[in-house]
């Protein structure tokens, strides 16, 4: 049976059993696995979180599957982008050993009923306007974490509450993984990278870049002491309602609990600023916590903010 030792050949499987073989020969082998949960349509992001892996670990499995219960009705399961032969170079790129990507039956087989519930991180933010997503985002990750054995894994702070969620559930089910956070890796004019930036029009793609310049004005107006909820809401909401960005929310929220703070009330100590909201048919998140993560349009020179 092969094994995972040639990043430039990522080994591909594609079963639950040849995943949880190659990761306890990586282990027998006295080594350490790391894992990379995707959905696929895989960027500079994805490919970070893949190298941040490779750092903390000795072999790097990267999992893409389009997850269908995280799904909600009315969502884009049909037409998100899928690209299987490009991901598979990419992560050779970005020195993946091996790369599950399963079938939807092998994840859910049939007759299958057991969905993982984490509550309380779950009623707020992303949660409150895609019921039953971190449902199954939770199933999911723990269906990769059974599968996949101890192991280090890595996953995008640009998904901050999925990020919660998942640190909760390791925690909580005593699972043997140790959850890494990666950071936000942005495109040079500061919009944060996602799949889902391929759906956009390139009238979209500049509407879009409210979000990360409504985050750095923010978290500038903080760095300089503003600590009113309100007007630090105020001052990213004047950004996306001047560029037509439909507002599903932006909310200032304590960066553990994801509880959100009042307008009336003051910062005191790093908070979570959240905002999602739609371009057109496209969904997009984005986030900084303020007095902890530098500026989103650091790379920018000044008048260009
Ligand atoms: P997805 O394929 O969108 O489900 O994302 C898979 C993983 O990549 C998640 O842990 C995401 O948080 C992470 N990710 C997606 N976009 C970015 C980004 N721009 N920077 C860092 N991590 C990201």
């Amino acid at each position: 049976m092969a094994s995972v030792t040639d990043p430039s050949a990522p080994l591909l499987l594609t079963t639950v059993a040849e995943l949880r073989g190659a990761a306890d020969r990586v282990r027998a082998e006295g080594l350490t696995v790391g894992l990379v949960p995707t959905m696929g349509a895989l960027h500079e992001g994805h490919l970070s979180l893949m190298r941040a892996a490779a750092r903390r670990s000795d072999r790097v499995f990267t999992t893409i599957f389009v997850n269908p219960t995280q799904f909600g009705p009315n969502e884009d399961l049909e037409k998100y982008p899928r690209q299987l032969p490009r991901d598979l170079e990419l992560c050779a790129r970005a020195g993946a050993h091996a790369v599950f990507a399963p079938s939807r039956s092998e994840m859910y087989p049939e007759g299958e009923s057991t969905r993982v519930t984490v509550s309380g991180l779950t009623d707020h933010l992303c949660g409150a306007g895609r019921p039953g997503h971190f449902q199954g985002v939770a199933t999911v990750v723990t269906k990769l974490f059974a599968a996949a054995g101890p192991c280090v894994a890595v996953f995008g702070k640009k998904d901050y509450q999925q990020l919660k969620v998942i640190e909760r559930l390791a925690r909580d089910l005593l699972l043997p993984v140790q959850v890494i956070a990666a950071p936000i890796v942005r495109a040079d004019d500061g919009l944060a990278l996602s799949s889902r930036n391929a759906y956009l029009s390139g009238a979209e793609r500049n509407q879009a870049l409210a979000l990360s310049r409504g985050l750095s004005l923010a978290g500038r107006r903080y760095a300089s002491g503003e600590r009113s909820v309100a007007a630090l809401r105020a001052l990213v909401l004047e950004q996306l309602e001047a560029a037509s960005v439909r507002v599903e929310y932006a909310t200032i929220a304590d960066p553990e609990t994801l509880e959100p703070l009042n307008d009336s009330e003051l910062l005191a100590g790093p908070t979570l600023l959240a905002l999602a909201g739609f371009v057109g048919n496209t969904r997009l998140i984005d986030n900084l916590v303020l007095g902890r993560d530098p500026d989103p349009l650091a790379t920018l020179p000044e008048g260009a903010k």
